[in-house]
């Protein structure tokens, strides 16, 4: 099947913005400019326009259902797609019974739903079932087969927010406040602009053959191998980083396919590739507003899901499918821009669009005290399970939370630490090829750094330890929280008529020690962190018990984002959800074990299977104590989880992957690493 090339015909017609919809709202007297920002949500006969125009879009794109599409706490790795909807016909019936078609502004706008089953950390008592969703405006109205899309917020009856969007629309808006208000002091008005964080995500994936996916109980279950023989090739000479996609295995197709689809759907996924490690891939789009980036990705996620099934192959969306070999994150690339284009993290930009180069080494200063501060929540936005096995093990940052600004900008720093506030300007060099035959070029002065989880790179931020599998809302709702604190704190002094350079040296020298320019993977690194005073939390679910620590609270309530009940709610359902993700890893196991490993072992005659019989043993009595210990402490079970699986199941794993290397594979049921990474070699590859 040939999905045909992405082209820029048909580009966003799956997209309500822009001359899509100003194609259907011409007919009814509007144009997209109605939509450019949410005003129109306050007048019903707008709305009503509005509801017009999408019904005629739908019928004419072979839609007919509508949902409010929203996304439900809790849900990385186990919910598909990470959102909620209920679809909804869009027509009525007259008194004949005879249907017609009808959306009216008030379904577009509001719906209600019955919330009683999503996670919700205690905020809402199971007799009080109700979960009200509301229109976000700010991200486009999309449209896939027969159903058109509203991404929508979702709150309890009393306003607490039980999703992952809520939260970032609050932190967009402190952002918006305080860094209008910093701008404001410093001279720079931004007028009518707004203000937001502006993020492209990088995201990684692996594509395995479905039909051996269907003889890995653990990958279908948990979307990572529990056990797995490591095979005689990985990812040693990583030959398949950046190689071409072969036509040969049905990857080629499967990834054109999923741009294509991405690009109806008015998804920039300008860039792909393949990634380090056997079977891994990348997609990038186009950076964007935060708020819809984060719609897109997780439409990229289930687009992604969706189409490997139809070429024959499973997606793994998970932080670490396979153990020895890389596994997948998503680059959070992060910058603060203004609507009519001002990147903040953007000096030459900044210079010449304010005027004031006192600007950016203030931004920078205030970004480098919120890092400092407040790395105990940029390593929580980034506790998703599956990072367990990730962070710190040389293929992700480790769980220090330091930033890396490269040394022109750390020597430029320094010398505003010491009282001298110059200009900054970024610095070019001239690259040579050492022939004349390849024109030289010229390339920024600073080098890039990859072992960072946060470094600066000329203009932009990259949160670099984000996990594949996220929905990375918490993360920009934390960045943004914390910048807005920042900004706010300078914009009070300012205010008050300090003067910039002082407040920037009082920054500076307080948090500066968050600045880390050197190699991240250095195992003497944490250590030398923790001396100097630097966040570092290596395990997830202690970060996650942070959430809602008083410094947490004070911040998240002073700035407008969480109350103090949602940072306890919303840190319930994540220990919930990580207890959880490890329990169905340990159940997996079991039944891995009794169904299959210890039967090919008898069946191969390998020896005494006793030692499985006792792991299932082991782990039978750790999950009771995480249940025991949950009654009253769901923390306290989040570590004893994370123990039996960083400890007991990985020890357990060795005995299993050693009967696995001596068994011949017609007696291995579990389909092997060797038949699920490489699809090079072994696309058809099924040894049973
Ligand atoms: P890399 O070379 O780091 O792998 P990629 O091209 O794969 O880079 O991805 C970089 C991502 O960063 C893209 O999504 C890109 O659009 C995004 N990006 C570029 N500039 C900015 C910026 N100023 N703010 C936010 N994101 C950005
Ligand atoms: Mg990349």
């Amino acid at each position: 099947m040939s999905s045909g090339p992405a082209t820029t015909e048909g580009f966003g017609s799956g997209c309500f913005k822009g001359a899509v919809a100003d194609k259907y709202l011409s007919k009814y007297g509007e144009s997209a400019t109605l939509l450019a920002n949410g005003n129109w949500t306050k007048d019903m006969a707008k709305a009503d326009i509005v509801a017009k125009a999408v019904l005629d879009w739908a019928v004419d794109n072979g839609a007919s259902v509508y949902c409010h599409w929203f996304q439900p706490m809790g849900s990385s790795g186990v919910r598909h797609g990470n959102s909620g909807q209920v679809h909804q016909s869009m027509f009525d019936f007259a008194a004949d019974g005879t249907p017609f078609y009808s959306f009216t502004g008030e379904q577009l706008l509001q719906g209600e739903t019955d919330g009683s089953s999503y996670p919700n950390g205690g905020m809402r008592a199971t007799h009080t079932a109700g979960g009200y969703l509301s229109i976000d405006p700010s991200s486009p109205i999309f449209l896939r087969e027969d159903t058109v899309f509203i991404p929508a917020g979702f709150v309890s009856y009393n306003g607490d927010a039980l999703d992952e969007k809520t939260p970032l629309h609050r932190a967009t808006t402190a952002l918006d406040k305080q860094t209008k208000r910093m701008l404001k002091a410093m001279g720079y008005d931004v007028g009518s602009a707004s203000v937001y964080a502006n993020i492209g995500l990088e995201q990684e994936i692996f594509l395995v053959p479905r039909h051996a996916y269907y003889r890995r109980p653990d990958l279908q279950f948990t979307g990572r191998t529990i056990t797995g023989k490591f095979p005689a090739r990985g990812q040693e000479m990583s030959d398949h980083y950046m190689a071409p996609i072969s036509r040969a295995t049905a990857a080629f197709e499967c990834m054109r396919q999923i741009q294509q689809e991405c690009f109806k759907m008015g998804i920039p996924l300008k860039t792909r590739h393949r990634e380090v490690a056997p079977n891994q891939y990348e997609f990038a789009p186009m950076f964007g507003n935060a708020i819809s980036q984060v719609d897109q990705n997780l439409m990229i996620m289930q687009i992604i899901e969706e189409v490997a099934s139809e070429h024959g192959l499973a997606a793994l969306l998970q932080e670490k499918p396979f153990d020895g070999i890389n596994g997948s994150g998503k680059h959070n690339n992060w910058s603060i821009g203004t609507s009519d284009g001002l990147n903040l993290m953007n000096p030459k930009q900044v210079n010449a669009k304010t005027g004031n180069a006192e600007i950016f080494p203030l931004v920078m200063a205030a970004m480098v005290s919120a890092i400092d501060k407040h790395g105990d929540l940029m390593r929580l936005a980034i506790a998703s399970p599956g990072n367990d096995f990730r962070l710190g093990a040389m293929e992700a940052p480790p769980a220090v939370m330091s930033t890396y600004l490269g040394p022109s900008i750390t020597e430029f720093m320094n010398n505003v630490k010491n009282g001298t506030l110059g200009t900054y300007t970024p610095q070019k060099k001239p690259l040579n090829f050492g022939t004349d035959s390849i024109p030289s070029i010229e390339v920024p002065a600073e080098d890039r750094n990859r072992t960072s989880p946060f470094p600066y790179g000329g203009n932009r931020f990259e949160f670099r330890a984000a996990g594949s599998s996220q929905n990375v809302a918490m993360v920009n709702t934390v960045l943004n929280t914390i910048a807005a604190e920042a900004f706010g704190i300078v914009a009070d002094r300012l205010e008050k008529g300090d003067k910039a350079l002082s407040i920037a040296q009082d920054l500076l020298t307080k948090h500066d020690k968050c600045v880390f320019n050197g190699n991240g993977y250095d195992p003497e690194w944490p250590d030398e962190a923790v001396k100097r005073g630097v966040w570092r939390i290596d395990a997830g679910c202690d970060a996650i018990n942070e959430l809602d620590s008083a410094k947490n609270v004070d911040l998240f309530e002073k700035m407008g984002i969480f109350s103090a009940r949602e940072c306890e709610a919303r840190k319930s359902v994540l220990l919930g959800h990580y207890i959880g993700s490890v329990e169905m890893e340990a159940l997996t196991m079991i039944d891995m074990i009794n169904q299959h490993v210890i039967p090919s072992v008898k069946r191969a005659d390998l020896g005494n299977p006793g030692k499985l019989n006792d792991a299932v043993k082991t782990l039978k009595g750790a999950i009771a104590s995480i249940h025991a210990a949950a009654e009253s402490d769901e923390h306290k079970a989040a570590q004893i989880a994370r123990k039996m699986r960083l400890e007991t199941m990985v020890s357990i794993r060795d005995v299993i992957d050693e009967f696995e290397g001596r068994c011949p594979p017609e007696d291995w049921t579990l389909a092997t690493y060797q038949e699920l990474l490489f699809l090079d070699t072994h696309p058809e590859s099924d040894y049973v």
